[in-house]
């Protein structure tokens, strides 16, 4: 804990509203403040109209109020600063304040007290009390400084996300033209210039085509999170059914067994609910071993989620890249070894947070991995069933 005497010199001269009836007692409080080397500039008021007026006209650094005095109720003068200046220290000073009274004052937003008999203690508690305060300033700038970065970034990443949208949106419509025309030049013209030529109209088509499917992938990262997507109540097995179908020439060609026991009903859009099922079955299957890929997808319930649960027996993941795959075209492997673009982890991740979940891969390299991911079961304003 910083020593009192230790804490950065208060404001000088130090204003003080001093609510006092009895001029001895006043004259008292001031000499204190002196002897604890306070200049300090008093203004002394007696009535509630003058302290009001003050309070309003200058505020001070701190207010001293005399607990005894007659004319009006304490907890009034405590409300009132309370109200009027919430951050101005305010010290009682009492003739004879019981404990429970003075607990029941700093409750009430008393910042502490102190006795007639007792004044001397008066400028170490007004130390304590501005030390106070100048650490709630500065807590209170430093909530502030990082509310304005969160709004800051969040408006940056809307804008980049705007941005990401726009451009594989409009990237789309000459991509087209390209991947047209490269197409029909390789109809018309392959065999019938030089063989370099070919080689050059392959790699031209080849081109186009991928990035044919990258502009498809952004753009459907950078959809996400935007209107046009309903949830509702969306059963996952009829939902297996399409992406088994969709998926069924990679199944087939590697022999890939893939199984799901009985899935649930999960609360989102059915797109979106494809497209988490493809990619990690997609992922299961592309990323084999040199056995026949195995794939089990299962379900539990948590609360007001399902926790998804995709299981390969596949070549696994080191447990330092199980973050990393989830950011936007980071792969672990080159095109030549396993085809892709690094981007639908990212999807699935983004539509996950979407609804308020949670995706994560648990896997050692080279024994199989299980990607994990969590649905609400229920709408947000629908209730759940005890027992299920
Ligand atoms: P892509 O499949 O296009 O490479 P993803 O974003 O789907 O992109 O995956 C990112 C990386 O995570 C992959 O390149 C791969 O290295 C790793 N990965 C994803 N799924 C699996 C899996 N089931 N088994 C092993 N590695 C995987």
């Amino acid at each position: 804990m910083s020593d009192i005497n230790d804490l950065a010199p208060p404001p000088s001269p130090l204003r003080v509203l001093h609510l006092e009836d009895d001029k001895l007692d006043a004259e008292l409080a001031a000499e204190a403040l002196r002897k604890g080397g306070f200049a300090a500039s008093v203004v002394l008021v007696e009535t509630e109209g003058e302290f009001e007026r003050q309070l309003r006209s200058q505020p001070p650094d701190i207010v001293i109020a005399d607990y005894n005095l007659p004319l009006w109720n304490r907890m009034e003068v405590l409300d009132l600063v309370r109200r009027k200046s919430p951050d101005i220290p305010l010290i009682l000073v009492s003739g004879s304040l019981k404990d429970v009274t003075a607990v029941e004052c700093i409750k009430a937003g008393a910042t502490d007290y102190v006795s007639k008999d007792g004044l001397a203690r008066l400028p170490q508690v007004i130390r304590r009390a501005l030390h106070e305060k100048h650490q709630r300033s500065l807590r209170l700038q430093a909530e502030e400084d990082l509310a304005r970065k969160v709004d800051e970034l969040a408006r940056s990443n809307a804008d980049l996300e705007q941005f990401a949208y726009v451009a594989s949106h409009d990237l789309q419509e000459p991509l087209r033209m390209v991947t047209a025309y490269t197409q029909l030049l390789a109809e018309r013209y392959s065999g019938k210039l030089d063989e370099n030529a070919d080689k050059f109209l392959g790699y031209a088509s080849e081109g186009a085509r991928r990035m044919q499917v990258l502009v498809h992938d952004l753009l459907a990262f950078s959809r996400i999170g935007r209107n046009g997507f309903t949830s509702g109540s969306v059963d996952c097995n009829t939902v297996m059914q399409e992406v088994l179908q969709a998926l069924a020439s990679a199944i087939q060609e590697s022999s890939a067994v893939v199984t799901h026991a009985g899935l649930p009903a999960v609360w989102a859009d059915r797109t979106h609910v494809a497209q988490i099922l493809q990619n990690l079955i997609g992922n299961a299957v592309k990323f084999r071993g040199k056995e026949p890929p195995v794939v089990s997808v299962q379900a539990e319930k948590t609360g007001r989620q399902w926790r998804f649960s995709v299981s390969d027996n596949g070549i696994g993941i080191a447990p330092e890249y199980a973050e990393n795959i989830f950011v936007v075209f980071q792969r672990l492997h080159a095109r030549s070894e396993y085809p892709g673009n690094g981007i639908g982890l990212a999807i699935c991740k983004k539509i996950v947070e979407h609804y308020h979940g949670k995706i994560w891969v648990e896997s050692q390299a080279g024994s199989g991995s299980t990607f994990k991911f969590t649905l609400p079961s229920h709408g947000p304003d629908e209730r759940v069933p005890e027992r299920l």
